[in-house]
C-alpha cells in the first residue's frame, strides 16, 4: 500500500463489535461493496469481528473491498493460549489487514511493548498493519505530542525497511472517537498531526521512505467532515468507526474520498 504519484485514497471502515449476526454483517458488507465498486480509485478495507472475517473474506476474494481484523493476539503462530487469535491465523482466513494499537486495546492494557510486538507478528503473517496513534486528551504544554512521538517510534523500532510500506499510520485522538467525543479534530488539526507524523518518520527512516508512508485520521469522521479533513488535513484516507456502520453515509464518504483524490 505505498503511496503512488496520483493521489489514492484510503477508507478503513471499523465495525467493532458489529453488527450482530452474519446476515447483518453480509448485508451490510454487500451494500458497502456496491458503492465501492462505482470508485475503484478509493481503496475500501472493512475491519470486522473476527467471526465474520472468513465468511466475507471469501465473499472479497476479488479484492474490490480489502477484508481485516481489529487486533490480533501478542503470541504467533498457533498453540494453547486459549481465546488467542494469532496473525497467522488471521491471515489463514483471508484477512490481509489488521488495526493494532486502536484506543480501545490500549485502555484494556496495551501499552507501546504490546503494540510492537503485535505490528512485528503482523508483518511476519504478511498482513498490512493499521498502526493506531493518539493523544488521549491535548494539554497546553505539548505533552500530547511527546506522547504520539513515543507510540509512533516505539511501535516502528526494530522493523525492516522493507516493511515500512506495510504499514498504515492512522491518527486518533482518543478524545474525538466515538460517541462520547467531544468533537472531531479539525482539519487544521489533521493537517498539523499529518505534518508532524511525517516528521517523524522522516527522522527515524528518512525522508524517502517517510514520504511514501501512509498517514490517515480517524475519529469522528462521517459525510458532513469527510472533505475538509481529507482536503486541508491532506490525509490519505480515514477511519471511520460508526460511519462505517451505515452503508448510506460510508457510501457518501467513498464518493467524497474520490472525488478529492481526482482534484489532487
Ligand atoms: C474508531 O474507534 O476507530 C473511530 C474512529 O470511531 P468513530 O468514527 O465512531 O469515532
Amino acid at each position: 500500500m505505498a503511496k503512488k504519484n496520483s493521489r489514492r485514497l484510503l477508507l478503513i471502515g471499523n465495525w467493532k463489535m458489529n453488527p450482530s449476526s452474519p446476515e447483518e454483517a453480509v448485508s451490510l458488507y454487500r451494500r458497502t461493496r456496491t458503492k465501492a465498486l462505482k470508485f475503484p480509485g478509493v481503496t475500501v478495507v472493512l475491519c470486522v469481528p473476527y467471526i465474520y472475517i472468513g465468511l466475507l473474506a471469501k465473499k472479497a476474494a476479488d479484492k474490490r473491498i480489502h477484508i481485516g481484523g481489529q487486533d490480533i493476539s501478542v503470541v504467533e503462530g498457533i498453540g494453547a493460549y486459549t481465546g488467542a487469535v494469532s496473525a497467522e491465523l488471521l491471515s489463514k482466513v483471508g484477512a490481509r489487514y489488521t488495526i493494532v494499537g486502536h484506543s480501545e486495546r490500549r485502555i484494556a492494557g496495551d501499552d507501546n511493548i504490546v503494540v510492537r510486538a503485535k505490528l512485528k507478528s503482523a508483518l511476519r503473517a504478511g498482513l498490512f498493519v493499521i498502526l493506531c496513534v493518539g493523544e488521549t486528551e491535548r494539554d497546553s504544554h505539548g505533552r500530547y505530542l511527546t506522547a504520539v512521538k513515543e507510540q509512533v517510534e516505539s511501535a516502528l523500532r526494530g522493523i525492516d525497511r522493507a516493511e515500512y510500506h506495510k504499514v498504515i499510520i492512522v491518527y486518533e485522538p482518543v478524545w474525538a472517537i466515538g460517541d462520547k467525543a467531544l468533537r472531531a479534530a479539525t482539519p487544521q488539526d489533521v493537517l498539523e498531526m499529518q505534518i508532524y507524523i511525517h516528521k517523524i518518520l522522516a527522522d527515524l527512516i528518512g525522508q524517502e521512505i517517510a514520504r511514501s508512508m501512509l498517514v490517515l485520521y480517524g475519529g469522528s469522521s462521517d459525510q458532513k467532515n469527510a472533505e475538509e479533513i481529507l482536503r486541508t488535513g491532506q490525509v490519505d484516507g480515514l477511519l471511520p468507526g460508526r460511519a462505517s456502520l451505515n452503508p448510506e453515509v460510508f457510501g457518501v464518504m467513498i464518493v467524497i474520498a474520490d472525488r478529492v483524490a481526482r482534484a489532487t
